[in-house]
C-alpha cells in the first residue's frame, strides 16, 4: 500500500515508534506473556507505565513537585464539567474566553455550578481571530482559557497576565508541540487524542497549592480532582492501552525536545500557509497572526471546486482535509507526528491541482 498522509483532526497521527510499541506490547508486555489489554492495571509491570508516563510529563514541562499529573477519562469535555465543578462555588464568578466550539462547551458547563464573565469573544467573525487586550477581573475564581483552537484554527503563542486569578488552559490539540512556561497555569488539561495518543485518557495537570482552593460543594468520588491525584491516576481502572501509547509518544517528544519540535511544527506550518497565499484557487480563514500551528483552515476561491479537490487529494493518500462540519472547507491537521514530507505532498497536490485549472 502506498502512503497514506494522516491530516485527521482527532484521533490523529502518532510518532510510529509509538505504534510499534503498542503492537508488540498488545502480543506481549513488558516480558509478562500476556497482552497489554489482559494484565492487571495494578501489577508491576503496569504502574511503572503511569509512573513513567507521569514523569514524562514533569520532564517535558519542567514541572516540579508542586505540580500534579493524572490521567484521567471522559476526554477533554468532561473536564468542562470538573474545572467548575471544583473550583466555582455557588454565586461565585468565573472569566472565560469564547474562541470556539470547545470553549463555547466549557462556558455552557460552567454556568451550571456558578456564575460566567465572558470577557471576551470571537464569535462576531465565526472565530476566525483571537480576541486580545481584554481584562480579567480580580474577583474571578479562575480564568479559562483554549490555546488552540482546533476546530476553526486559531492559536494563543502568549498568554495574558492574570494578575493573581488561576490560569486554566485546555491544550487539547497543541501541548507538547512548543515550549511555554508550564508554571503560569493552576490547571493544563488535554484530551489525549490530538498530540498525545489514541482517544480515552486525559492529561490533567493542576498545582497542588491551587487544588487545596476547592469550592465548598460536596463532589462525587470521581469528579474530584483531590481523589484522583491522591491515588496517582489509580482510585479506579485507569485507560490502560491508552496510557501506555501516550508513554510512548512521550518518550518520542522528551527525545526531540519541546525547542526542536516547535521547530518542526513551524516548518510544516509556514510551508502550508505560504502556498495557501501564493496558490490563486485557495484562501486561509484565519487572521494571520492568530493562525494555528496544528490547524491550518483554508477554503476554495470558486466553491464549486471544494469536492473535486478533496476527491484529487483523497486519490493521491492525502487523507483527513475535510474541514469540521461547522466551519466547512478544508483542514489540514499538522500534528507533532505529521513530517514535513506529508505537508510538502499536500503542497504538490495543489499546484498541480492549481495548473490543471488554469
Ligand atoms: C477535541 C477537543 C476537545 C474535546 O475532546 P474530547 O476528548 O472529545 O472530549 C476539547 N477541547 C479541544 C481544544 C479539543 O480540540
Amino acid at each position: 500500500m502506498s502512503k497514506v498522509h494522516n491530516f485527521s483532526a482527532g484521533p490523529a497521527i502518532l510518532p510510529k515508534s509509538a505504534i510499534d510499541a503498542s503492537v508488540a506490547a498488545l502480543q506481549n508486555f513488558a516480558g509478562t506473556g500476556l497482552s497489554l489489554i489482559e494484565v492487571s492495571h495494578r501489577s508491576k509491570e503496569y504502574e511503572a507505565v503511569v509512573d513513567e508516563a507521569t514523569q514524562l510529563v514533569k520532564d517535558i514541562l519542567k514541572l516540579g513537585d508542586d505540580y500534579a499529573v493524572v490521567f484521567l477519562q471522559g476526554g477533554a469535555s468532561l473536564q468542562f464539567d470538573m474545572i467548575p465543578m471544583n473550583w466555582l462555588g455557588d454565586g461565585e464568578t468565573a472569566a472565560y474566553t469564547n474562541t470556539g466550539v470547545w470553549a463555547g462547551r466549557a462556558i455552557k458547563e460552567a454556568k451550571l455550578f456558578g456564575n460566567v464573565n465572558v470577557v471576551a469573544s470571537s464569535e462576531d467573525k465565526n472565530f476566525s481571530y483571537l480576541p486580545k487586550g481584554y481584562a480579567i477581573p480580580s474577583d474571578a475564581k479562575y480564568f479559562h482559557c483554549t490555546s488552540n483552537n482546533t476546530i476553526y484554527g486559531t492559536e494563543m503563542f502568549d498568554f495574558p497576565n492574570t494578575n493573581g486569578v488561576p490560569l486554566i488552559c485546555d491544550m487539547s490539540s497543541d501541548i507538547f508541540s512548543r515550549p511555554f512556561d508550564a508554571t503560569q497555569f493552576d490547571m493544563i488539561y488535554a484530551g489525549a487524542q490530538k498530540n498525545m495518543g489514541p482517544a480515552g485518557t486525559t492529561l490533567v495537570i493542576v498545582k497542588k497549592s491551587f487544588l487545596e482552593k476547592r469550592a465548598k460543594r460536596t463532589i462525587p468520588t470521581m469528579l474530584d480532582y483531590k481523589i484522583h491525584i491522591d491515588n496517582g491516576s489509580m482510585y479506579n481502572t485507569p485507560s490502560v492501552f491508552a496510557i501506555f501509547v501516550c508513554m510512548h509518544t512521550l518518550r518520542w517528544v522528551k527525545e526531540i525536545g519541546l525547542e526542536a519540535m516547535e521547530a518542526r511544527n513551524k516548518a510544516k506550518a509556514d510551508l502550508l500557509y505560504n502556498e495557501i497565499d501564493r496558490n490563486s484557487l485557495f484562501v486561509g480563514t484565519v487572521a494571520k497572526e492568530d493562525r494555528s500551528r496544528m490547524n491550518v483552515n483554508f477554503v476554495l476561491n470558486n466553491k464549486d471546486y471544494e469536492a473535486e479537490f478533496l476527491k484529487f487529494c483523497e486519490a493521491k493518500g492525502l487523507s483527513g482535509l475535510k474541514g469540521h462540519r461547522s466551519v466547512g472547507g478544508l483542514r489540514a491537521s499538522l500534528y507533532n507526528a505529521l513530517e514535513l514530507e506529508s505537508v510538502q505532498a499536500l503542497v504538490d497536490a495543489m499546484q498541480e491541482f492549481e495548473a490543471m485549472k488554469k
